[in-house]
């Protein structure tokens, strides 16, 4: 009998009514001849309701006290869920993140996850109960209790596949799938059939937040396939795959928009070694995540300027920062920008095939859109651009790659 594990987000879980919708779902399944394991996140908002009570009584929480807070909103919707499937006339059994065996290292709030141990959740399989398992939590192997950071709970799903084997890993969330951009913000958005996991990588790290990067990662390393679906609905979702070679034609596969960025420049920073390692180490004491880098070739004056993006809530830190450093090494100063944004276009054809660039560029330009900063990778190619100007970027872009219509083909 095949074995499926089935995550459910914070949306699918919201309330006690859709708690007992996805008891239907769970029970549907079992009953179309499938063993069942499901991993449930905290009801939508219990997260950050948490969070902010405990930053009301402390401004730095301890962290380990922060991650048996956490624990509990994932331990109510295990509870819950498997309520509602007994009460429906099924088995189910729950199980936290400890009891399920999930034994991670000890970096509190952000664990990463060292082994699972997935005897007890088999027995109870085979003894043919749905077994219900909170996500985003673990423990160490000295009982101590860890959550393995924002949006973990498909960290969980993912690896409980890997570990139990499973043939089917389904991510329930409140959207159809993975579209080929923000529907919000390109109402001819279409939803992809398949995508690569290194295409799905990108899109969640530059913007289109459908699951956790982390959790794609690990798909990725232990080739775990899964499908992005929705809980409302019974529509085919996306299935996210190892690379096959047709893929490659595919030139762009979607696009993807980070808004509240913003840009930083040092400006005249002498060019000379060590000043760059000095600007960077500065800004990661601080904790500061920088995304997008551009240090232009020097001038003739032996000075160059260094530009980079960052989230906009981490401006005030970075400037904070980087005032000190700037006067060090004899920058002649710091320039900061809030109201940029970020467009990428995303796809693994770009390896084999040339002109993604300057196709996007000749299509910005006919929008009419200036061009702030570029950077790529293998199969991306992004730039950033005033936040004011993304939407017209977006559906412009969208159109000229032809995703609306079925992807462009090489
Ligand atoms: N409840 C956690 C969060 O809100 C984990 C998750 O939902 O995946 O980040
Ligand atoms: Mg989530």
């Amino acid at each position: 009998m095949s074995l499926i594990v089935q995550k459910y987000g914070g949306t699918s879980v919201g309330s006690t009514e859709r708690i007992r919708r996805v008891a239907e779902r769970v029970i549907a399944t079992q009953r179309a001849g499938h063993r069942v394991a499901a991993v449930v996140s905290a009801m939508s908002g219990v997260t950050d309701t948490l969070l902010g009570m405990a930053r009301e009584l402390s401004p730095r929480p301890t962290e380990r006290e922060l991650d048996v807070l956490l624990a509990t909103g994932e331990q109510t919707t295990i509870a819950l869920l498997a309520m509602a499937i007994n009460a429906a006339g099924a088995r189910a059994v729950s199980f936290t993140g400890a009891q399920a065996g999930i034994v991670t290292d000890g970096t509190h709030t952000r664990a990463r996850i060292a082994n699972i141990d997935p005897a007890e959740m088999q027995a109870r399989l085979d003894d043919g109960e749905i077994v219900i398992v909170a996500g985003f939590q673990g423990r160490t192997m000295a009982g101590q209790v860890t959550t393995l950071g924002r949006g973990g709970s498909d960290l969980t799903a993912i690896a409980l596949a890997a570990a139990l084997k499973a043939d089917q890993c389904q991510i329930f969330t409140d959207v159809d799938g993975v579209y080929t951009c923000d529907p919000r913000i390109v109402p001819d958005a279409r939803k992809l059939d398949e995508l690569a996991y290194e295409e799905m990588l990108e899109l969640a790290s530059s913007g289109a937040k459908v699951m956790q990067s982390r959790s794609v990662e690990f798909a990725n390393k232990f080739g775990v396939p899964f499908e992005v679906r929705s809980s409302f609905n019974d529509n085919p979702g996306t299935h996210v795959i190892a690379e096959h070679m047709s893929m490659e034609n595919v030139v762009v596969r979607g696009l993807s928009v980070e808004k509240n960025q913003a840009k930083v420049t040092i400006t005249a920073v002498p060019d000379r070694p060590g000043t760059a390692a000095s600007v960077f180490n500065a800004l990661s004491s601080a904790a500061v995540v920088v995304d997008v880098i551009v240090q232009n070739v020097a001038h003739v004056t032996g000075a160059t300027d260094i530009s980079f993006t960052l989230n906009k809530d981490d401006l005030d830190a970075a400037r904070a920062a980087l005032e000190p450093v700037a006067r060090e090494i004899g920058a002649k100063g710091v320039e900061a920008k809030s109201g940029v944004a970020k467009l990428s276009v995303v796809g693994i054809g770009m390896r084999s095939h040339s002109g993604v660039a300057a196709k996007l560029f000749a299509s910005l330009a006919a929008a009419g859109v200036n061009i702030q900063m570029i950077s790529t990778s293998e199969i991306k190619v992004a730039v950033i651009i005033e936040e004011a100007d993304i939407t017209r970027a977006a559906r412009a872009v969208h159109a000229d790659f032809g995703l609306a219509n079925g992807p462009l083909l090489a």
